[in-house]
């Protein structure tokens, strides 16, 4: 099959030509594409297709790359007809593009890029930049405008808001004809890259994962150990790379003077001494705010570039499950109760009903990453007005269980510079399987989110394992949060003991 430079390896070759020779000469990525990307795909082909009904009646160009010249056929023919078209189809020196939707006005055609994106980005303009060059140079098309389309983040879903008013057309006529002029260039740089027989030799860089993650890491980066400075504790991308260029690669090649934050000093000083370093007075501080009943509380939510329900914004984090453990007094009983909205249905309501009604009128709650919770909760209100204050009220009760370790009263060096909770649990309670996340069958939120938003298509037999994945999968994360303020309360035991 003939090897066309289209657009997506245009993009390849934007971020890097050494990705752009592995995947225009076959060479299978080290990591395979997560339920994640996936999921990003099929959003995108759902948003492509509701992105149509700006134009109706057009005429679809089946994608088939087994018979390119009857794709571009019926694209000339649909010109002649001057229909809206979607996925019109042009190939010109080697060059391959699919346009997502072309518009025939009074002034010539108009052309438009759809993006499930709710932020135009400087890729998005530069994707457009090709598709329009490729079309100008098309002898029989008088082309107007380009337009990027990208979901307009405050379309709010109900009765008298039109689906026309979920896009945002954005005008980019100034930048594809601009940019159009290095386009040619770059065209030709990237034919000899994708023909060449050798991998192009290209250093790692942040361009690694901007704007893409990009699929061959592996391959280039390798592995590196713990005191690699690329796991320095919110370090520049920059600052990170400009170290590495200069040779310094590990913790104890950095420069005694080197301006390293609070953190990042504890990160390399306890690294180098190979033993937690723990601020036993300010964690003292932390726990004294602490007030019985304790309730721990975990949400997990979906986002939808396409709202289901109304009052629903596009890419909204909508609570569909949570869980709580209550502990009434210090090493008293832990309580659970949880809970998973059906499916389907608007999940706002219940679950708000569900809490309310469990979690103790007072007392301190606890989450790991607080904003995520009061953020949840503050959805939950906005669509109970009824209940509105007493959900709000809960918001003013919080503590955040990250903050011992993000301001580093307590730094281990096995945490390697993350305090994510599936950083801080196995290594304040190893060996433990009731707390190790991998033995779960749902390791991750974005996989629990994918999880529920597929459940209506999971067969019948598996249905029942699956919701018990999702409660196992939340579950942990609160009980996870229990283990580790016992911890944090041994530590101080044990001082008051000395
Ligand atoms: S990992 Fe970085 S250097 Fe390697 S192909 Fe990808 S972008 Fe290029």
């Amino acid at each position: 099959m003939t090897t066309y430079l289209s657009k997506s390896r245009y993009i390849s070759g934007q971020q890097c030509i050494k990705l752009l020779w592995f995947s225009s000469n076959g060479v299978e990525p080290p990591q395979k594409m997560d339920d994640g990307a996936n999921d990003r795909l099929k959003v995108g082909e759902e948003v492509g297709n509701m992105a149509k009904k700006l134009f109706p009646d057009g005429v679809e160009i089946d994608y088939n790359m087994d018979a390119v010249d009857l794709m571009i056929e019926q694209t000339a023919e649909a010109i002649v007809s001057e229909k809206p078209i979607y996925e019109a189809t042009f190939l010109a020196d080697g060059v391959l593009v699919r346009v997502d939707l072309m518009t025939k006005g009074i002034n010539g055609w108009d052309m438009y890029e759809v993006k499930s994106s709710s932020n135009l980005k400087k890729y998005h303009h530069e994707d457009a930049a090709f598709q329009w060059y490729t079309l100008s140079l098309n002898p029989k098309l008088k082309m107007n405008r380009a337009y990027v389309i990208t979901i307009n983040k405050d379309f709010l879903k109900n009765e008298y808001e039109n689906i026309n008013s979920l896009f945002t057309l954005n005008d980019v006529t100034d930048f594809v004809t601009n940019e159009a002029r290095d386009i040619p260039e770059k065209i030709h740089a990237f034919k000899e890259v994708m023909n060449q027989n050798n991998v192009p030799k290209i250093e790692i860089g942040p361009h690694c994962s901007k704007p893409h993650p990009c699929q061959y890491m592996k391959d280039c980066w390798g592995t590196y150990g713990n005191d690699s400075i690329f796991n320095l504790y919110r370090m520049k991308s920059k600052d990170k790379f400009d170290l590495y260029r200069s040779g310094i690669k590990t913790f104890d090649q950095l420069p005694e003077d080197f301006d390293l934050t609070d953190i990042q000093m504890k990160q390399v000083q306890s690294f180098i001494k190979s033993e937690p370093i723990i601020d036993r007075d300010q964690i003292d501080n932390f726990i004294s705010q602490i007030n019985y009943p304790i309730s721990y509380l975990d949400f997990e939510t979906f986002q939808e570039a396409i709202p289901s329900f109304e009052n629903q914004r596009p890419y909204q984090q909508m609570p569909f499950q949570f869980s709580l453990h209550v502990q009434h007094e210090s090493n008293g009983k832990l309580e659970h109760f949880q809970f998973i909205a059906k499916h389907g249905d608007d999940p706002r309501r219940s679950i708000s009903n569900e809490l309310l009604k469990n979690i103790p009128e007072y007392g301190t709650i606890i989450s790991y990453n607080q904003s995520f919770e009061i953020n949840c909760i503050k959805t939950l209100a906005r669509s109970n007005p009824d209940r509105q204050d007493e959900l709000l009220m809960l918001n003013e009760r919080f503590l955040d269980l990250i903050i011992p370790f993000r301001k580093g009263y307590y730094y281990h060096p096995k945490f390697n510079g993350s305090f994510s909770i599936k950083s801080v649990l196995p290594v304040l309670c190893p060996n433990e399987p009731e707390l190790n996340y991998e033995n779960l069958n749902i390791t991750n939120g974005g996989d629990a989110s994918l999880i529920y938003k597929n459940l209506n298509i999971i067969n019948a037999d598996d249905y029942d394992i699956t919701l018990s994945d999702l409660y196992a999968y939340c579950r942990l994360d609160t009980l996870a949060m229990v283990k580790i303020l016992e911890h944090l309360t041994s530590i101080n035991i044990e001082n008051d003991e000395l």
